[in-house]
């Protein structure tokens, strides 16, 4: 039997923070990965052209939680980066979101002021209140043009599902600008970790009271893990339960297939990431790792992204039916005494960096709190 008082499964954001938290608390954590690395989906390594490549896409860091930049902050210096993305449309490289430039440029028109625009978009887009799904909302921000050219098949190839099928969360991801500002998010902090996400997360399991586990499988092993004060998992919640309620109904998760390639040239395009909205190819973006940070090589890495049903859960795809497998096992998970699920993947939410952060932190204090009532409830018995 290992001994531990807190068990973690996955070493990515929200296993690697509730391990810093508890180690920092006087406890002893096993973190367990079956991956040969720690960090998660933002496991970083310099690559043989010398470039700070990202293993599982392109990780941009954004937040408006003051709590969450300050803690990331003491486990890495940060530079500032505001993430801006083109789309290839009609031939053209084209701001997304779409903001001003982008309309000017698709329908050669010279709007020049707010006003202008959200005119514009007002003429151009139907009205629809309460989008139910993607499609709406989509259509509700651009109109049928923009949504066709940027959003439809874009998302048919990343979630092989239309707009029409996805819930509206999904597209609101992106917002419509009706100035200039090409920037991808527009949250107070944006940044990206001067040596890495892979040495900010060295740095938050550098603990004498934390021991990892790699290339190890939680459920080769479960037998062997007992005894912990509070296990936290963090991989798919569904594996946790053998798969039980998916017999008809699987839960789905889209997965990626990094397609990396060397080219003996400078750059190959003028931005970090170029999105490809079209039908006439089959991936969803081209990466080009050199521009963050305005890494120097006379090479140059590109990675083309290619969204598949097999391979490592990465999506959660986030409409009603999954919902509703997902609720079924999430009964059985609040059953289940002093095991906590945490995570992108445990949660089956779609959840940004910071919000994973954020849960994490969060979750650590409410069962600190917790802990400390019930503490003092059972002196005072
Ligand atoms: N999307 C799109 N066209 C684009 C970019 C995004 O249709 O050029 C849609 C697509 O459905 C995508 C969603 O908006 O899954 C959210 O995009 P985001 O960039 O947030 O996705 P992520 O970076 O998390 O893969």
């Amino acid at each position: 039997m290992r001994n531990a008082d807190i068990v973690i499964i996955g070493a990515g954001i929200s296993g690697a923070v509730l391990a810093e938290r508890y180690a920092n608390a006087g406890k002893k954590v096993l973190v367990i990965e079956k991956r040969n690395h720690i960090a998660g989906n933002c496991y970083d390594y310099t690559d043989e052209n010398g470039i700070l490549v990202s293993k599982y896409g392109a990780h941009l860091f954004h937040t408006n939680y003051e709590d969450v930049w300050q803690y990331v902050n003491s486990f890495s210096e940060w530079y500032n980066w505001e993430h801006k993305v083109l789309a290839k449309v009609d031939g053209q490289l084209v701001p997304i979101p779409v903001n001003i430039t982008t309309v000017n440029k698709l329908f050669g028109l010279a709007i020049n002021t707010e006003e202008e625009m959200s005119a514009w978009l007002k003429n151009n887009s139907p009205e629809i209140e309460n989008p139910a799904n993607g499609e709406e909302a989509a259509l509700a921000k651009v109109g049928p043009v923009l949504y066709e050219k940027m959003f439809k098949h874009y998302t048919k190839k990343q979630w092989d599902k239309y707009p029409a099928e996805l819930d509206a969360s999904v597209l609101n991801r992106i917002p419509v600008r009706t100035n200039h500002d090409d920037r991808y998010f527009s949250d107070k902090y944006q940044a990206l970790p001067k040596r890495g996400y892979t040495e900010l997360f060295r740095n938050m399991l550098k603990h004498p009271n934390i021991e990892v586990m790699l290339n190890v499988d939680y459920f080769d092993i479960s037998d062997e893990i007992g005894g912990y004060e509070k296990l936290f998992y963090t991989g798919p919640i569904d594996r946790f339960f053998d798969f039980k309620h998916g017999l008809e109904d699987k839960l789905e998760y889209r997965s990626i297939n990094f397609v990396s390639e060397t080219l003996d040239q400078p750059f190959f395009q003028e931005n970090s990431v170029v999105n490809y909205p079209g039908e006439d190819v089959d991936f969803t973006r081209i990466i080009e790792y050199k521009h963050f940070g305005y890494q120097k090589s006379e090479k140059t890495t590109v990675v083309r992204e290619y969204t598949t049903d097999e391979g490592e859960p990465y999506y959660p795809v986030p409409n009603t039916k999954n919902q509703e497998i997902y609720e079924r096992y999430k009964a059985e998970a609040d059953k289940l005494l002093d095991v906590y699920f945490v995570g992108r993947l445990a949660n089956y939410k779609y959840f940004n960096m910071d919000q994973a952060f954020k849960n994490a932190l969060d979750l650590f204090a409410s069962l600190e709190q917790e802990s400390t009532i019930t503490n003092v409830l059972s002196k005072a018995v």
